[in-house]
């Protein structure tokens, strides 16, 4: 499925905000910084839409795109930051909470991962509350253009013992070269599917 009618909805900081149309979800969670707007053009075949999300006050929010006009994708905050005060990582982590409590036609999320780095304690922690494996979940190994094959080899292999996912659940991606592009649609189009 290509997602080519994507519009966005709004930035919401609370729960009781967010829109109650029903439509089947997509979340998008990783560290700030990790490419997630970069990925989310590119699976919307737009070049800035997810830039919106990066305006000052939008980045604690959950940012919400029509998809097809039948579905959301959910831009979650980025987290990881440390440099931000131990309240503000309090206030992300209970709106999450709640989105992920609360949001029964949430279908699957993408959790991107910078390649480079590997699955970080956030990152995991993150893992936890999504409530994997009750909750399905793709991981995403971001930037893979900046990786030689054998480092792009031994990430894959460390992140899929720690993770204990099946291969099919962990891909790499590029939003510069475009590698995983494809993959990641037909993926996500079948987590809609269900
Ligand atoms: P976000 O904070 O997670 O939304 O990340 P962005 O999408 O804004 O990307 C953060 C930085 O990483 C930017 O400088 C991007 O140009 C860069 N970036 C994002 N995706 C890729 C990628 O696939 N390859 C490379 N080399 N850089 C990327």
């Amino acid at each position: 499925m290509e997602f080519n009618e994507a519009v966005f909805v709004g930035s919401f900081y609370d729960m009781a905000q967010i829109p109650r149309t029903g439509f089947a979800q997509i979340a998008f969670a990783g560290r700030s910084n990790v490419g997630k707007s970069s990925l989310i053009n590119r699976l919307l075949n737009r070049k800035n839409l997810a830039q919106v999300a990066k305006r000052p006050g939008k980045t604690r929010a959950l940012n919400f795109y029509e998809i097809n006009r039948h579905y959301y994708f959910v831009d979650l905050p980025g987290y990881g930051f440390a440099r931000v005060a131990k309240e503000e990582q309090t206030t992300w982590r209970k709106l999450i909470d709640s989105y992920l409590e609360q949001t029964r036609n949430l279908q699957g999320v993408v959790h991107i991962i910078d390649s480079r780095r590997g699955l970080q304690e956030d990152d995991l922690s993150l893992i936890e509350y999504i409530g994997f494996p009750q909750r399905k979940i793709l991981w995403v190994l971001s930037k893979s253009d900046k990786l030689s094959a054998n480092q792009k080899a031994a990430v894959y292999r460390d992140t899929l013992n720690q993770l204990q996912c099946s291969p099919k659940e962990l891909i790499f991606f590029s939003a510069l070269d475009g590698t995983g592009v494809s993959e990641l649609k037909k993926l996500v189009s079948e987590m809609l599917r269900k």
